[in-house]
């Protein structure tokens, strides 16, 4: 049966051109193919003033307990000129036991490996007793405004309750065995405006140049650590994105410098206390001498962690049982919708190699996609009937 089989659905989902925010028959093809396994299904859309209106589909499986969630994205990035890539990056071409195509690992590899182990455990085991849903978005590489958190709303508000959910982002450096993702941090960006008077550079009395006092303000951000870490988390990280003067004088003080800065924090932090804590700093630095001022762009992202625990272990030791190796726990890279659901249960992120993401010629092994769905269908085997 095709929909049992996870690399005929990844090709299917490639061929699918869904580059955010368009659909592009991707989430269709997966009702269809839950909906034929028996799962009741509903596709719903989201429109938020500003942004493209999404997509997004919600299946479950039986009506008990527990309640095993399965999340993901269909949409993509957009492929980039098309001609550099190996295999129309559509075609969801195989070559040397390698599929090719955008989305091939991030995450439509993913999402066919959730979809084929959860029909083929239903399909073996129609009397399981607890629920196996799926939240598929198409809004993930978007605003992620329409996608993932309005769908946990809306699931939430329908009386939905989920005990954990597994999503499927690629995880892994190098190796399946690599790493489960256990927490993402948070990201806070700041714009600093430092003003000044302009003048004649020969005559500086005459003026108040902004760049000095912008080296000063970014120096005392760069000069202590945030933090030392935490026990799941590296220290939290600055980063100074740019300085703009955009002064084309060489003999002109300007009136006006800015920069831009990037924090991906950890669990020591709220945005709401970060932004705080950068304020002092500015404040401290700046003292009567520097004239600024500092915003920073509202963010949906905090730091989270599901602490290590049965359900975390269970993933673990699944991954280990198909692979060999026991992979690492780890909080690290850039934000994901986790952040969303871990509002409404414990989360863990677990998927194919993400070496090739966003590049030209993404790409999965074959041999990893069907793994991965061994590993989730053994992962479904534990959680609904332990041994
Ligand atoms: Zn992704």
């Amino acid at each position: 049966m095709t929909s049992a089989d996870p690399v005929a659905l990844a090709e299917a989902l490639i061929r699918c051109p869904s580059v955010t925010p368009d659909e592009a028959g991707a989430l269709a093809f997966c009702e269809k193919v839950l909906a034929e396994a028996g799962f009741a299904t509903e596709r719903v859309t989201f429109s938020t003033p500003g942004t493209p209106d999404v997509e997004n589909l919600y299946a479950r499986c039986g009506t008990g307990a527990p309640y095993l969630l399965f999340a993901g994205h269909t949409d993509v990035v957009p492929p980039g000129d098309a001609g550099r890539w190996r295999h129309d990056p559509f075609s969801g071409t195989i070559e040397d036991g390698v599929l090719y195509g955008r989305g091939a690992c991030d995450m439509k590899g993913g999402v066919a490996a959730m979809l084929a182990a959860a029909i083929r455990f239903v399909m073996a085991n129609p009397g399981f007793g607890g629920s196996i849903g799926f939240l598929l978005t198409g809004d993930e590489e978007g605003p992620a405004v329409n996608g993932t958190v309005k769908l946990l709303e809306w699931a939430k508000a329908r009386g939905e309750r989920f005990d954990h959910c597994i999503l499927g982002e690629p995880t892994n450096p190098k190796h399946l065995g690599d790493m489960i993702k256990i927490g993402r941090r948070g990201s806070l960006t700041g714009h600093l405006t430092v003003h000044g008077r302009q003048g004649h550079v020969a005559y500086p009395h005459l003026a108040d140049n902004p760049v000095h006092g912008m080296v000063r303000l970014i120096s005392a951000l760069l000069a202590e650590p945030l933090d030392a870490g935490t026990a799941h988390f590296a220290p939290s990280n600055l980063e100074m994105t740019t300085f703009d003067v955009g002064n084309p004088a060489s003999n002109v003080i300007p009136a006006e410098a800015r920069a831009t800065f990037n924090i991906r924090f950890n669990d020591t932090w709220l945005p709401a206390t970060l932004a705080a804590e950068i304020e002092r700093r500015l404040a401290a630095a700046a003292g009567n001498a520097v004239r600024y001022e500092v915003a920073f762009a509202p963010t949906n992202a905090t730091a989270f962690v599901t602490e290590p625990g049965d359900f975390v272990t269970l993933v673990q030791d699944a991954v280990e049982a198909h692979t060999g190796r026991r992979p690492a726990l780890s909080t690290t890279g850039g934000t994901s919708d986790a952040r969303f659901i871990k509002d409404h249960c414990p989360v863990i992120e677990y998927g194919l190699v993400g070496e090739t993401m966003h590049q030209v010629d993404e790409c999965a092994r074959v041999s990893d996609i069907e793994a991965l769905t061994a590993i989730y269908e053994t992962v479904l085997s534990r959680y609904f009937m332990p041994s």
